[in-house]
């Protein structure tokens, strides 16, 4: 099988099997209970923060979640709003930020959403309009899952800090993560989002890097674990593979042959369909992603014809398997004709150009055979 929808998820790295067997089975103790074994565990997960922390360059702490959607909702929820205050985020953020604000509209809170460019890039200048000083929250992706659009968080961040000092900044990167090198204490932000599932780690372990000083109310409330932020035993297998799995997949992590491959693959499918739009700005975007919409074709047709041909690719939220969304092809101004075409093509370190050659040519010869059952040939 060819696997090309890494920015869905990633294969769990094999090795992390001994961890969760170590972790699991043999030493299980919870790491809240008093003796020397549990006290012992606790040891491991603080380690296993600080080796996060060290990998991305953060100064601060990082609390554990079960997923990416929930470090998400921590921010969006546990970020404290004043009367009359408003967040920002992008138009294009993931369900998992858009959904909270939609929530928050609804009881009040005000929310704009920033302009994007065709590439799913922030629009700065949309950005510096909508900003004042009565902004609670800002949240904006480090890179787009749909395109691979890398936002300038740093330059963001500034931005906001001398409008609206008091914002708290968050910034999604699942994407990011594992992807591009990170510097959390460059980029400035006050709370940033990630999950292990989307580099090589379990799926169901999120983590908030929340930067020193900043303070933010819990949203799940018991036992009071992780200093009463979020209570719930710990996910000790998870908390302690995401460490791992961060360290290798930066120790392996090859942008080069990445940008390559991609490269490689929008060429040809130039060449193959010259009316697609291609979404994604190659010098601006993570260098895994090509994110490219093919007019009054449904991208999920494709998805099952390569399936069968033992090819695994991505669609666009547009034909996602949940259910119609039309707000990130308009947000990257598609007209209608392209909603359903949108297909996301994300590879991985371990992704040959082997691959990517039988994938070229199996994609020539779904595409050629879809046209010919539209045209009535087939
Ligand atoms: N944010 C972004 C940008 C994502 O791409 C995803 C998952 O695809 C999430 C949040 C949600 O992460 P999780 O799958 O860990 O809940």
């Amino acid at each position: 099988m060819i696997y090309l929808d890494n920015s869905a998820t990633t294969a769990m790295y094999p090795e992390i099997l001994d961890i969760i067997k170590k972790y699991a089975v043999d030493n299980y103790y919870n790491p809240s209970a008093l003796y020397t074994k549990a006290l012992d565990i606790s040891n491991d997960i603080k380690q296993a923060k600080q080796k996060i922390l060290d990998i991305l360059k953060g100064s601060g702490n990082i609390c554990f979640t079960a997923s990416g959607t929930e470090a998400d909702n921590m921010a969006m929820f546990g970020v404290k709003k004043f009367k009359d205050c408003k967040i920002l985020l992008s138009s294009i953020e993931h369900s998992a930020i858009y959904q909270c604000a939609k929530r928050l509209e609804s009881q009040g809170v005000q929310v704009e959403y920033v302009k994007v460019d065709n590439y799913g890039i922030v629009d700065e200048e949309d950005f510096k309009s909508k900003l004042s000083n009565n902004v609670s929250l800002v949240s904006i992706m480090h890179a787009c899952n749909e395109t691979g659009g890398v936002n300038d968080i740093e330059n963001l961040v500034k931005l906001t800090k001398k409008v609206a000092p008091k914002a708290i900044f968050h910034s999604d990167g699942v994407q990011a993560v594992g992807k591009m090198p990170i510097n959390l204490n460059k980029l400035g932000v006050d709370l940033y989002t990630f999950s292990a599932h989307k580099f090589h780690g379990m799926k169901g372990v999120g983590c908030l890097y929340i930067k020193k000083g900043v303070n933010i109310n819990p949203i799940i409330f018991g036992g009071g674990q992780e200093n009463g932020l979020r209570s719930a035993t710990e996910n000790v297998a998870g908390i302690i593979s995401t460490a791992y799995a961060l360290e290798k997949i930066y120790k392996n992590l090859d942008i080069q042959k990445n940008t390559n491959i991609i490269a490689s693959i929008k060429e040809n499918l130039v060449k193959l369909i010259p009316n697609c739009k291609i979404n994604t700005d190659t010098g601006r975007s993570l260098s895994n992603i090509l994110s490219f919409a093919i007019p009054n074709t449904r991208g999920e047709v494709l998805v099952h014809l390569l399936e069968d041909k033992g090819i695994i690719i991505g669609t666009g939220s547009a034909c996602s398997a949940q259910k119609a969304h039309t707000r990130v092809p308009i947000a990257l101004g598609l007209s209608k004709e392209y909603f359903d075409g949108m297909i996301r093509i994300s590879i991985s370190n371990s992704t040959t150009v082997e691959e990517v050659q039988v994938f070229l040519s199996e994609f020539k010869n779904s595409f050629e055979y879809l046209n010919g059952v539209i045209a009535g040939k087939i």
